[in-house]
């Protein structure tokens, strides 16, 4: 016997969880197959551990600073079992949320691991020799992404982990080797720096952050930032090998530098969840890259059948995975619409880094007219006031249709200030308007207007501009 459902989800993270409540929302019947933990990558291994982990190391840092505010705390330390049990409270009490949210929608959760056996049918197996049938309308697979491993590398958690096991890590290393400076391994870096942690990145590309979407100012600015902080950064070199020998790790970079440490972390990318998951069923093929192929309103090649989140590659973030997850719906149950908001990046280290749009480098490749509005965080009173003023804000405007091109933003609460830039992108408002909107004083923000009115050649509070180039000119 088979139980029938309109929507059938496989993953309950941000992409699958949303999907089913939008489902809901829309008045179908709605139903979640989950093989771990409600919330997905995202909750359980991602985006909240790692900044909760991220919030108690800036405080630590802030807190051993604090004269530099006036104020005398006296000496301070972590307490890492604390650490730990906090974020562990946050992922639960966020769990139990989705729950919550489920049970208010009458959302079915069924845990076990999902197999599609045909079209509209999926086999769970509840990993005890129990196994049910389910049949549906639509499908959507939200099965996300897995942390890469490198053949041939140990694989001993506790000194060759990725970020899975890095987040719930039960001591704190004493020296850490981070292999690969995406936003993960920055991310990991910064807070392990904070924490006392003597930390050595490793990237193979020539910057951080090389990251597509990521303007490269913003990497490179990081690393002066992380370097002024004693990090250790090796950047354009390989890691040859990694050996493990009792406590310690060895790595071994192609240019014949060795380093030790107690842990290494591998951030070095994320392979989509499909295997065994019985797409043949549906003669649905991978893309060369191994991501399930969609098309812009989130159907793949099966009829029926949608893909959100990482597993369809378009962008690996949470966010991106809960839109893809109302849009998928929404095509689904005959509401539809192609996905084009922009999606905004944010990586959280301190400063935070935030971009929506084209890089500059993009707008040069494509050989668009372009001018760029640049403003350092350092000169507004916000930022003085904060005692943060390390970063800058970068506007890449067309120079003929005054579109906002993109904004990227390395300083303060740069993933906050963000969320604006997005939605002026999404609106099409144009740098004028960005110029001419009025923003508080004094904020962070500041700094958009601000670079937007040099994107013009209008700033007050900087210099005159002398020098105009032939490709960036105003
Ligand atoms: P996932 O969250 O991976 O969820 C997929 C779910 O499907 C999992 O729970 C899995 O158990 C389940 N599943 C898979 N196969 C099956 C099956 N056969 N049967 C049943 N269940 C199955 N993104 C941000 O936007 N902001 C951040 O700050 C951020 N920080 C991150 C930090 C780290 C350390 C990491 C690793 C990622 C971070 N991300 C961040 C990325 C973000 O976590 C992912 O983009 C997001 O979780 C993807 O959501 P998803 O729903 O597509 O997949």
């Amino acid at each position: 016997m088979s139980t029938h459902t309109n929507v059938l989800v496989i993953g309950a993270g941000p992409g699958g969880y949303i999907a089913a409540l939008k489902a809901a929302q829309l008045g179908a019947t709605a139903t979640v197959i989950e093989k771990h933990h409600l919330g997905g990558t995202c909750l359980n291994y991602g985006c909240i551990p790692s900044k909760a982990l991220l919030s108690s190391a800036e405080l630590f840092h802030h807190a051993k600073h604090a004269a530099q505010w006036g104020v005398k705390i006296g000496s301070v330390d972590i307490d890492w079992p604390a650490v730990q049990k906090r974020k562990d409270k946050v992922i639960t009490t966020l769990r139990g949320g989705i729950g919550s949210l489920f049970k208010g929608r009458k959302v079915t959760s069924v845990s076990g691991t999902a197999t599609i056996t045909g079209p509209g049918q999926v086999r769970v197996d509840d990993g005890k020799g129990g196994a049910q049938e389910l049949t549906a309308d639509h499908l959507i697979i939200a099965s996300g992404s897995s942390p890469v491993r490198i053949p041939g590398w140990p694989t001993d958690p506790n000194l060759v982990c990725t970020s899975d096991e890095a987040v719930h890590w039960a001591t704190l290393p004493k020296e850490l080797i981070v292999v690969g400076g995406g936003v993960i391994g920055c991310e990991f870096a910064c807070i392990m720096n904070a924490l006392g942690v003597k930390v050595t990145l490793v990237e193979l590309l020539p910057q951080l952050l090389a990251t597509p979407g990521l303007d490269q100012d913003l990497g490179l600015n990081l690393a002066k930032i992380f370097s002024k902080r004693g990090m250790t950064i090796h950047c354009g070199v390989k890691v040859a090998s990694v050996t493990a020998d009792g406590a310690t790790v060895t790595a071994t970079l192609d240019n014949g530098t060795v380093l030790t440490a107690d842990r290494l972390l591998v951030s070095v990318g994320r392979k989509p969840n499909t295997a065994g998951l019985g797409l043949e069923s549906l003669g649905i093929s991978l893309s060369n890259r191994g991501f399930i192929p969609a098309d812009d309103h989130m159907a793949t090649s099966a009829k029926g059948v949608w893909a959100i989140g990482d597993v369809n590659g378009k962008c690996l973030l949470a966010h991106a995975a809960s839109a893809h997850g109302v849009c998928a719906v929404e095509n689904a149950l005959g509401h539809g619409h192609a996905f084009s908001a922009p999606i905004p990046s944010a990586v959280y280290t301190f400063p935070e880094i935030g971009a929506v749009g084209m890089t500059e480098q993009d707008a040069k490749e494509k050989g668009l007219p372009y001018s760029v509005g640049k403003f350092p965080i350092g000169f507004l009173g916000k930022a003085l006031t904060a005692n943060d003023t390390d970063g800058f804000m970068k506007v890449v405007r067309h120079r003929e249709t005054n579109q906002i091109l993109g904004v990227h933003m390395l300083g303060h609460n740069a993933t906050e200030v963000i969320a604006a830039a997005g939605v002026m992108i999404h609106t099409k408002a144009t740098v004028q308007d960005l110029a001419e909107a009025v923003f508080a004083h004094p904020t962070i923000g500041e700094a958009m207007k601000e670079a937007a009115e040099d994107a013009l050649g209008m700033g007050l509070h900087l210099p005159p501009r002398k020098i105009l180039s032939v490709t960036a000119t105003v």
